[in-house]
């Protein structure tokens, strides 16, 4: 009953057919035309552009697609941006970690202060870390450093007894083999 010469004779559905045809065409075009710029905007390996705009035109939609999900995740402007970011940053925290005596810029793991002789860092009693001395907290284990920072304070004061040693029986809390 309704064979294809209707079809091809029924002018507008042949028409509508034909430009179906040319949009996807041209989609297709437009589609390898952006992987083209996109590839060269993040990647400078010649391989990996081939192969990108190739699957573009062997695949035409799926490869798009494809494209999209494994491309390179950042543009080469991109990356550049963020490792100019990570160096201000690195440099910024190069600023931080001065030594609270004399000014002077110290390595981020010093424990004292080579120009002033200055503790300027603690570790951690916990886990042993070197950690800034303003932390509330051991930023590895959770130590509480202020607290571990005023218990220490009384310890000055003479009877601290350490109780580890092997010395029950002696009444001098001073000594520590300081005398002859
Ligand atoms: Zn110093
Ligand atoms: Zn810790």
């Amino acid at each position: 009953m309704l064979d294809f010469g209707v079809f091809l004779e029924n002018k507008p559905i042949f028409y509508t057919l034909i430009f179906l045809g040319i949009s996807l065409g041209a989609m297709w075009l437009l589609s390898v035309y952006w992987v083209y710029q996109d590839i060269f905007n993040r990647t400078k390996n010649v391989i990996l552009q081939i192969v990108a705009i190739v699957v573009v035109i062997v695949f035409p939609f799926a490869g798009l697609l494809m494209y999209v999900l494994l491309r390179p995740a950042q543009t080469m402007e991109e990356r550049r941006l963020q490792l100019l970011d990570e160096k201000i940053m690195r440099r910024q925290m190069g600023d931080l970690s001065l030594c609270p005596h004399c000014r002077k810029s110290v390595a981020e793991d010093f424990l004292f202060c080579p120009f002033c002789r200055k503790k300027i860092k603690d570790t951690c009693p916990g886990c042993e870390h070197i950690v800034n001395r303003q932390y509330e907290v051991c930023p590895y284990c959770g130590y509480d450093l202020q607290m571990a920072k005023v218990s220490k304070k009384p310890a000055p004061e003479k009877e601290s007894a350490p109780a580890a040693e092997t010395a029950p029986k002696e009444p001098t809390p001073k000594s520590k083999n300081t005398k002859r």
